[in-house]
């Protein structure tokens, strides 16, 4: 007669995608541990006063457009309890010299309309995926379902989004003002815009910004993993910070181990349960870009010589779309570009709530190559001085972190690869083995959750919710 486990299923990592499978599975009556390194649940949700005293910063993620349309999150409707999402006016903006930028509405034509020779592919592509954006969504974060979800707007969306950013600005876009929304978009994937399946990821979040905006939590990210970790309690389970695991030999017996940890750790934690030809498949793994970041506190909002770009609380800060094509291809080629594409981030426009009355805290992050060691805050800042002169004089702190410093915050961020690994389409076609259920490995209790499994990174919990319903189904 088998004893019984201590607990039905461990998480170890408490990132979005192990709390929401951690909730997944509470939610199904199991008995769910959370092991989190940190002292603080979220992984990549979490917020700190890194600069200043009363200065809250999101020291990873901060715009949620994948967290509100995931089915996963909309499931899960954390407004129960106590999440608050905050708009800003504008989801997006990006500068494109000091009187002239190119600016994402809420509304499609409104946006279209100052697009000049590109008002109607704007209108009817990205506008059009906008308005069966469930249906779209549905087919990029659950793309190996069967029978194939929303197939109509996934081959929609496929027909688009499979060509490379340069391909669709040369033989479909006419104008820089698209070109650039495009590539700043694109560029969120940290490839070479030259690579397939740019488009997509740049279509996704543009059609996304008009369906849903780009909000950011009220307080910061770190109110998404709260509400989490609420839910989880709700339903018995427990999550313990501080607990680094080593060795998954050292848990607790449970019916199902669940890993939000990528490939070289899921090697060192795990190797030995796993039989060598899936541990080589494992050590094949390539990670990709690092992330750069400077977090800022400032006394005033930045000076934006475009003041419109005062309502948008997302940036894309780099110049043409030429420009971008050319900073994510000099980190591509392994250098560093001398003129980095930014995303930059002033939460406070839609938050104040973050910094004392009238301060703002912001921050901005360029792509550099894996493990850089290269201090690019002077780069950084000579960006959004291009755009917004003067603004050095607002500074009243600031927080550097290369990506080694990424990696110490957060073990997932492998030389500094904010990820969970590259995301060109060999690696979204096997991510991380190819596998009609990549979440599950050959030892039939351990399973994979984290954003190095379909379908990648940023926060929509849906690798966590498919791992979790992968579980289920197994037992
Ligand atoms: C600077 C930056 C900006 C970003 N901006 C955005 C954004 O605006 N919007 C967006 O959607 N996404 C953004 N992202 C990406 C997003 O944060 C990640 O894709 C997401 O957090 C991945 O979730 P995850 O659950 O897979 O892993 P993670 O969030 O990385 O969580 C993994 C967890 O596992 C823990 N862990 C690791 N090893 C162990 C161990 N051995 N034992 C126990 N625990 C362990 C870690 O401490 C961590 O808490 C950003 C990331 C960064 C760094």
């Amino acid at each position: 007669m088998s004893s019984r486990p201590d607990v039905d299923a461990v998480v170890v990592g408490s990132g979005p995608n192990g709390l929401v499978a951690a909730v997944t599975l509470a939610e199904a009556g199991w008995r769910v541990l959370v092991l989190e390194a940190a002292d603080r649940p979220g992984g990549g949700l979490r917020t700190e006063e890194l600069t200043l005293p009363g200065f809250r910063h999101d020291v990873c993620s901060t715009a949620h457009p994948l967290a509100m349309a995931s089915p996963a999150f909309r499931a899960l409707n954390l407004q129960r309890d106590g999440l608050r999402l905050a708009h800003s006016q504008l989801p997006l903006a990006h500068p494109l010299s000091r009187t002239e930028s190119a600016l994402l509405y809420r509304d499609v034509e409104r946006t279209a309309a100052d697009l000049g020779r590109d008002r109607a592919a704007w209108s009817s592509v990205v506008g059009g995926l906008a308005r069966h954006w469930r249906s779209m969504v549905e087919g990029v974060l659950d793309p190996l379902a069967l029978p194939p979800r929303a197939p109509l707007a996934t081959a929609a969306f496929g027909a688009a989004g499979l060509w490379p950013t340069t391909a669709v600005n040369r033989i479909v876009l006419r104008d820089n003002p698209a070109r650039a929304l495009l590539a700043g978009l694109a560029a969120h994937a940290s490839l070479d815009l030259a690579e397939p399946l740019t488009t997509g990821v740049g279509l996704l979040l543009g059609a996304l910004a008009h369906a849903v905006g780009w909000p950011v939590a009220v307080g910061g990210s770190q109110a998404i993993a709260d509400a989490l970790v609420a839910r989880l309690r709700a339903h018995g389970g427990e999550v313990v910070t501080g607990n680094r695991v080593d060795d998954v030999a050292t848990l607790p017996s449970a019916r199902a181990v669940l890993l939000d940890l990528t490939p070289r750790q899921v090697l060192d934690v795990a190797g030995h349960r796993l039989p060598p030809a899936y541990r080589r498949r494992l050590a094949r793994w390539r990670y990709g870009s690092a992330a750069f970041k400077v977090d800022l506190a400032l006394d005033g909002p930045l000076p934006w010589a475009d003041e419109r770009l005062a309502s948008a609380a997302t940036l894309h800060v780099v110049g043409s779309a030429a420009e971008a094509v050319h900073a994510e291809r000099e980190v591509a080629r392994g250098r560093h570009p001398e003129r980095p594409y930014l995303i930059v981030s002033q939460a406070c426009v839609a938050d104040p709530s973050r910094a004392p009355e009238g301060k703002h805290t912001v921050w901005a992050y360029c792509h550099v190559p894996p493990g850089s060691t290269v201090d690019m805050t002077e780069r950084i800042e000579a960006q959004i001085e291009r755009f917004a002169p003067g603004w050095r004089e607002r500074v009243l702190a600031r927080h550097v972190m290369g990506p080694a410093d990424l990696e110490r915050h957060n073990p997932n961020y492998v030389g500094g690869d904010i990820a969970g690994g590259a995301s060109d389409w060999r690696q979204l076609a096997a991510r991380p083995v190819p596998s009609r259920t990549p979440w599950a490995t050959p030892d039939p209790r351990l399973f994979l959750c984290s954003s190095s499994t379909l379908p990648g990174g940023g926060v929509h919990g849906m690798c966590g919710r498919l791992a979790a319903q992968t579980v289920l189904r197994r037992h």
